[in-house]
């Protein structure tokens, strides 16, 4: 018996299977889909089983498998044909697409580390007679008490009764000993009451047909209790004795909903996302592999998660650009549950307030099936929404807050009601500058203004992560003149301590939340009124639920319509839809204030409209630009360390593909990237706009295998990119 191997070096060179024998004392166990351990020149090292053969043509130095490493592990024909789609449609390399499917630990590498934990417990043995031992024993108190406490308890961990009794016990056969293996996250059952779905919700829930292939978009205003009918479809799935996946975009920003699972099904469910550590990883994706859950919620890469009987998958806020890989293999969650939606044949349920317009596009046109929950659960009304012209009101020196906003922020606090307010930008100070020679601090190696952070008072790069110790005199010309100039979430938080001293006040960005669980300390904090006001980043503005939330201010709306990006205007109003539905969920009612200098703003005027105006504004301009959903994007990214150099094999690789694409596809560039230097490298940007193209694929794979083995020049292709 012979096995193909796919060996763990992921370079080009070795992106094909070796032939390998079975030696007998595995022949039985081996299966496609499993990892073992082979020897590669001089080396023993790791790949994947993709096939067995009975027979080979010539075994003449055909080596011998050396081990199977993890008998448990066993990549499903579904999870290896999901590797083969990986490679087709991100162009990587088999063994990167297998890697990707699977957590750190269960990867094909040498790691040291052993990431089974265990737990020894005690427990009496059944098998003798506690009664007459105890009798016989009375005089050991101790002997007695640890007894005692394991017929109330029956088992305990060893560690917590140590000492001598407990020892004799042991040896005398009275208590058990047992190791076993004990998973790092466990979830209790809790009480809650039980909701029923609203008629419209009901309404919604029958129109999904379980048993088929399609996707559905639920399009339901914020707040319209998107998550009970989740729960009332999986519920359904579970019933028919199958298994459902929920992706959601950061589980940072959804501690919300995963508590409502956990309420609902307990231990049932196991969670996959990139803030739990490697060993928690590992047992949560040894519950999935052993049937021993029925739901996966997670972010991007759970979409992998090794369901066997997969009846459901729902993608939460569908227009998170989190859900495409911004680095290689750059995939996309939705390409791939789409792939396993059509494979087990079941429905895809995509869920948004504010879909992407690719999504309503197919809805519109029935590629898609259209769901609605138009209104608020109980009626809530959505939230009125003002917009303020921050020119006129600099005039009247309110440079941070408009008069209207610091009103209602008093008018909040004196009526004990809860505020958010979002600013996109961390740190104090967009950038530093002197006020006597011009100087500007910039990073060096990505050629963009350092931000200045006061808690640490460092400059840091938001890019590349560069950190520079902010100077007391300017470097450049040893004045005191160094100014700080526009406005983060440190200086706003600085500001509103001023402004409302008595007010609790609480910031939530990537700063202040860089310790595990300080994000949901934040959150249930914010839920339990011990703050009076929330400002952050985005971070504030997706999945949480405050009834006592009744205003909502956003500051400095600017920075996120001002993104050179051919999605920013859907991105900014996904965010500021977002942010405002978080403001009068309950009984009491909400406004909005978006403070910024284009009042007039598309984006800001169909705020107040609601989606369907931004998307019958935006649609007509993506078609006259030709982008998608009209037509598909590519990106490519030349980069290099030498401009001159990579600036050249730029327009080679333009040339190539103007030679090689059909007439209709549009290529533009080379142009410099939004951020031309990066981490020390010279990036330019070549965009390919088509409809139809049968070539273009294999186009792309041609250039991808010229650039492969060059040292200093490299191509970046990114297949529907989220951004350009
Ligand atoms: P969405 O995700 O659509 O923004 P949520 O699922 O967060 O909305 O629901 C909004 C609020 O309404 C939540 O507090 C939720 O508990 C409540 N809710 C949803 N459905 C019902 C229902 N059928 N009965 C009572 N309360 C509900
Ligand atoms: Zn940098």
């Amino acid at each position: 018996m012979y096995a193909k191997v796919i060996i763990e070096y992921a370079t080009k060179e070795l992106d094909k299977t070796f032939i390998y024998h079975v030696p007998e004392n595995i022949e039985a166990k081996i299966k496609v889909g499993m990892k073992v351990s082979v020897p590669f020149g001089n080396k023993k090292i790791y790949g994947f089983v993709l096939e067995i053969l009975t027979d080979v043509e010539e075994d003449f130095a055909i080596k011998d498998i050396c081990d199977i490493s993890d008998e448990e592990l066993v990549l499903s024909p579904e999870l290896l044909a999901i590797a083969d789609y990986l490679c087709d449609v991100t162009l990587c390399t088999k063994i990167t697409a297998l890697q990707t499917l699977l957590p750190s630990s269960f990867k094909a590498k040498k790691h040291k580390q052993n990431y089974d934990y265990f737990e020894t417990i005690v427990k009496l043995n059944p098998d003798i007679d506690i009664q007459k031992y105890k009798e016989e024993n009375k005089r050991f108190t101790k002997q007695i008490e640890i007894i005692d406490k394991l017929v109330s308890e029956k088992e305990i961990k060893q560690s917590t009764i140590n000492g001598s009794s407990l020892q004799t016990l042991i040896k005398k056969n009275i208590v058990l000993v047992e190791k076993r293996q004990k998973y790092r996250l466990n979830q209790k059952e809790v009480n809650y009451i039980e909701k029923t779905l609203t008629p419209d919700q009901n309404k919604v829930f029958e129109q999904v047909d379980l048993n088929k292939f399609n996707t559905y978009l639920l399009y339901g205003v914020t707040g319209s209790g998107k998550t009970e009918v989740y729960i009332k479809w999986i519920k359904e799935v579970l019933r028919m004795g199958k298994q459902a996946l929920l992706l959601v975009p950061e589980i940072l920003l959804t501690t919300q909903i995963i508590k409502r699972f956990y309420e609902e099904f307990a231990s049932n469910v196991a969670i996959l996302h990139s803030a739990l550590s490697a060993g928690e990883k590992h047992d949560e994706y040894l519950k999935i592999m052993r049937g021993e859950v029925k739901i996966v919620i997670g972010t991007r890469s759970a979409v992998f998660a090794p369901l066997s009987n997969l009846g459901l998958i729902i993608i939460d806020e569908e227009q998170s650009n989190t859900y495409k890989q911004d680095n290689n293999p750059k995939y996309s969650a939705k390409d791939i549950a789409t792939f396993r939606a059509k494979y087990n044949h079941i429905p895809l349920i995509l869920g948004s307030a504010t879909p992407t317009l690719e999504a309503m596009a197919r809805a519109l046109k029935n590629v898609y099936t259209l769901l609605r929950l138009d209104k608020r659960v109980s009626n809530a009304k959505l939230p009125t929404i003002e917009i303020v012209d921050m020119a006129e009101e600099i005039k009247r020196r309110n440079n941070i807050l408009s008069s209207s906003l610091k009103q209602k922020i008093r008018e909040r606090l004196e009526k004990h009601e809860q505020i958010i307010l979002l600013l996109n930008r961390r740190g104090y100070a967009t950038y530093v500058n002197c006020s006597s020679c011009g100087y500007t601090y910039k990073c060096p190696n990505c050629d963009i203004t350092l931000t200045y952070h006061a808690s640490s008072n460092n400059l840091i790069c938001h890019y590349c992560g560069y950190l520079h110790q902010k100077d007391k005199y300017c470097p450049n010309c040893r004045e005191d003149a160094l100014n700080y100039y526009g406005l983060g979430t440190e200086k706003l938080e600085e500001y509103i301590k001023k402004e409302y001293p008595d007010a609790r006040i609480a910031r939530m960005d990537q700063d202040t939340t860089t310790l595990k669980g300080s994000h949901e300390k934040f959150i249930e904090d914010f839920q339990a009124e011990k703050y009076d006001i929330l400002i952050g980043t985005q971070m504030v503005s997706k999945g949480l639920d405050f009834p006592k939330v009744t205003l909502v201010g956003v500051i400095n709306a600017d920075t996120s319509l001002n993104i050179p990006d051919f999605r920013s205007s859907e991105n900014a109003f996904s965010l500021f839809y977002q942010v405002a539905g978080r403001s009068g969920r309950s009984n009491l009612p909400g406004e909005v204030i978006i403070q910024t200098f284009n009042p007039d703003h598309y984006v800001l005027t169909c705020l107040k409209k609601g989606y369907e105006d931004f998307y019958k504004i935006e649609m007509p301009m993506r078609r006259k630009l030709k982008y998608p959903p009209y037509y598909y994007l590519i990106g490519l990214k030349v980069i290099g360390k030498d401009y001159v150099k990579t600036l050249e094999e730029a327009k080679k690789v333009k040339q190539y593909l103007d030679a090689n694409v059909d007439k209709e596809t549009i290529c533009l560039g080379p142009t410099t990237a939004l951020i031309l230097k990066y981490n020390n490298e010279y990036r330019f940007q070549i965009i390919i706009k088509y409809r139809f193209d049968s070539k273009i694929k294999t186009i792309l794979k041609d250039i991808d295998n010229m650039y492969a083995l060059k040292k200093d020049v490299y191509v970046d292709i990114d297949i529907d990119p989220s951004r350009i």
